[in-house]
């Protein structure tokens, strides 16, 4: 569906480049998520593939027409995309049929009132059809700019942080609403966020981006459980990063002997994630001690001084240990290679 190839931008000359090289496809009604910080060039990349920036170098292909290229640029009203920003902009003076009708005005009027009540169906706001947008609360308007953007049933739907003004509990609905849809209706999409959790629940795959380079990519399951590069480890969720010296399918760390998820020699960093690591109570081995215990409801999460290292280690809530408990902290799973050795990078 969507085929983007070494696209690089720079917003001027001598400077950096914002987006640098990158490269992805997104299938038919497939949702890519572009996950990273603030600043990493997300909503750039975005920018680029809808038209409203002039890539450097780079093509953007949609169904394998070319829309940006060297000697090519189709401007955005052109390129069949739809958008859906975060801050969803419903016309104030238009209905939420008038604003779902808005973008239909290709169709003759009696088919474009028919596919408006459609789209709102489909999004579930039919009864709202004639209240004005500030009469609709923050995740009716959502659905609404989503209706409004699904009507003239764009290829591809580019999301810009759009749960982001939503509260917490209307932002988990919402997303798997908005997910449901967009696949009911076999639209592909690209979303944009910097919250982990939003882009491992909602995309089927994920690219992390980092400086304007994508850093991974994957499914959610492939980049959370076997993240390639410490950065991505960190990004997606906290982890023990943890030195050690490989060969072949085991190393030795300061926790003993960890098994690895492949084959490796000399010095590599290792991550664990606290929920990869389970706490004994020790009795005369290598042993570590309990210094914080943080309690969250469903688990607890313990800090443990093991040598000059601490280590964070999640456990379900029937584990009690107290502070100053001597424990050993045993792997559950396979240590993921995700480095040679070298300085650890600042958490994110
Ligand atoms: P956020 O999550 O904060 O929105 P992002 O990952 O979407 O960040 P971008 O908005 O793509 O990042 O911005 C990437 C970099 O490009 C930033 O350093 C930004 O300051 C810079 N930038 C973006 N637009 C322009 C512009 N029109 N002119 C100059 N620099 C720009």
């Amino acid at each position: 569906m969507l085929q983007v190839t070494n696209l690089t931008k720079r917003f001027g000359p001598g400077l950096p480049p914002v987006v640098e090289g990158l490269e992805f496809t997104v299938a038919p009604g497939e949702i890519l998520a572009l996950l990273g910080p603030s600043g990493c060039g997300k909503t750039t990349t975005l920018r680029l593939i809808a038209g409203f920036e002039r890539a450097d170098s780079g093509e953007v292909r949609l169904q394998g027409h070319l829309l940006t290229g060297p000697h090519t640029h189709v401007p955005p009203e052109r390129r069949g995309i739809g958008f859906v920003f975060q801050d969803y902009a419903l016309f104030p003076h238009l209905s939420v049929l008038g604003n779902v009708m808005f973008g239909l005005a290709h169709l003759p009027p009696r088919e474009r009132k028919a596919r408006a009540l459609e789209v709102l169906d489909l999004v579930g706001v039919t009864l709202f059809k004639d209240r004005m947008p500030h009469e609709l609360s923050g995740g009716q308007q959502q659905r609404v700019a989503l209706a409004r953007t699904l009507a003239p049933a764009p290829r591809l739907i580019l999301l810009d942080e759009p749960f982001s003004n939503l509260d917490v509990a209307l932002r988990s609905t919402t997303r798997e609403e908005v997910r449901a849809i967009l696949k009911a209706s076999g639209t592909s999409a690209v979303l944009v966020t910097h919250d982990q959790e939003e882009a491992l629940s909602f995309a089927d795959r994920l690219a992390v981006m980092r400086s304007g380079r994508i850093e991974q990519i994957g499914t959610p399951e492939e980049v959370y459980h076997r993240p390639r590069t410490p950065f991505v480890a960190q990004f997606l969720g906290r982890t023990n990063l943890i030195p050690a010296q490989a060969e072949g399918r085991y190393a030795v760390s300061p926790l003993g002997r960890l098994e690895l998820d492949r084959a490796c020699r000399g010095q590599v960093l290792l991550s664990l994630r606290p929920e990869h690591l389970e706490l004994v109570p020790a009795n005369g081995e290598v042993s570590g001690e309990v210094i914080a215990r943080e309690f969250k409801g469903h688990d607890l999460t313990y800090r443990v001084r093991l040598g000059d290292a601490v280590y964070l280690v999640q456990t379900d809530y029937t584990k009690r240990f107290e502070l100053g408990a001597r424990v050993r902290l045993v792997p559950r799973e396979a240590a993921v290679v995700v480095g040679s050795g070298g300085p650890l990078d600042p958490e994110p």
